[in-house]
């Protein structure tokens, strides 16, 4: 089913590259006004921006901000409401570090809290009170399998996953009399995937590679089939799918879930 999102603004944090661009590039084909962001150059923004017109975007835009940083992340969400406003908001951009607790830098945890579980509350703080106005929202969250369950190794990405899950059910209570099936309500969600081949798992499977000698392409292999039984990955497009029919009318009574694409990794 293809969602039509020609009268949506559209924000996708970390939309530069991987899950983030898929989704960016899904709305786009959807018609949807679509503001992108990340930290690249000048010069990879405006190719970003190119291919969101090229995919069929009402209009798009890149916006900067490293969300480390509360202060740029409010400056961004000013501009990005200045531009188009924000019915939809898609907080995607994550970051991963692994090693045991022990090893583990209280700045590595702090960068990884700020952008996988502060920033989703200073966007969502922005955005929430805006499409109350209108009846109609969209917060999807992308989350993992780590929001639902845990791994050895990956206590900050784990603990800030988990924190998002929680976030979102309390925005999803607070908003969920809002609106109405016919102006679409107010929903908040999260995604929850497994395995994605992009750029986030490169380290891990690197890692793999030299610890067990094995090429790239049997490390990650092995990664999927240890925790995903259907030993297949998702791609960043199916994610994208999921996230566009959230955005449907008919998807105003699915909100506070965390909808797991893991190939049965949370069913075990
Ligand atoms: P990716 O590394 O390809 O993309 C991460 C994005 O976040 C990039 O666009 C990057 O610019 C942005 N980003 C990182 N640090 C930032 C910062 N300080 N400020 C602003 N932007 C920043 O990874 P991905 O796999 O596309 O990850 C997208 C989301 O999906 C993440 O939240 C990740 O945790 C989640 N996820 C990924 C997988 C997987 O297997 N790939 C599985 C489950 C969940």
């Amino acid at each position: 089913m293809t969602v039509a999102l020609s009268n949506r603004s559209v924000f996708i944090t970390g939309s530069d590259r991987g899950i983030g661009k898929a989704i960016a590039l899904a709305f786009a084909n959807a018609g949807a006004r679509v503001a992108v962001h990340g930290l690249v150059t000048p010069d990879e923004a405006n190719a970003v921006v190119r291919e969101m017109h090229d995919a069929g975007s009402s209009d798009a835009r890149f916006f900067g901000g490293d969300l480390r940083n509360a202060n740029e992340i409010d400056a961004l969400m000013e501009h990005v409401f200045a531009w188009a406003g924000v019915d939809i908001l898609v907080n995607n951009a994550g970051i991963q570090r692994t090693g045991p607790i022990a090893d583990m830098t209280t700045d590595v945890w702090n960068d990884i809290i700020a952008v996988n579980l502060s920033a989703p509350f200073q966007t969502m703080r922005h955005a929430l009170p805006w499409m109350a106005q209108t009846g109609y929202g969209r917060v999807i969250n992308i989350a993992s399998v780590h929001g639902l369950v845990a791994s050895i190794h990956k206590s900050p990405y784990v603990a800030a996953k988990f924190g998002l899950v929680g976030l979102s059910r309390v925005a999803a209570l607070e908003y969920a009399a809002l609106g109405s099936a016919e102006s679409g309500g107010i929903t908040v969600n999260c995604i929850c995937p497994g395995w994605v081949d992009t750029a986030i798992i490169a380290p891990q499977v690197a890692e793999r590679s030299k610890l067990l000698d094995v090429s790239s392409q049997e490390a990650l292999e092995g990664l999927v089939a240890e925790k995903q039984p259907s030993r297949r990955l998702s791609s960043p497009e199916e994610i994208a799918r999921l996230a566009c029919w959230l955005c449907a009318p008919e998807a105003h009574n699915i909100t506070g879930t965390a909808i797991p694409i893991d190939g049965g990794w949370t069913a075990q």
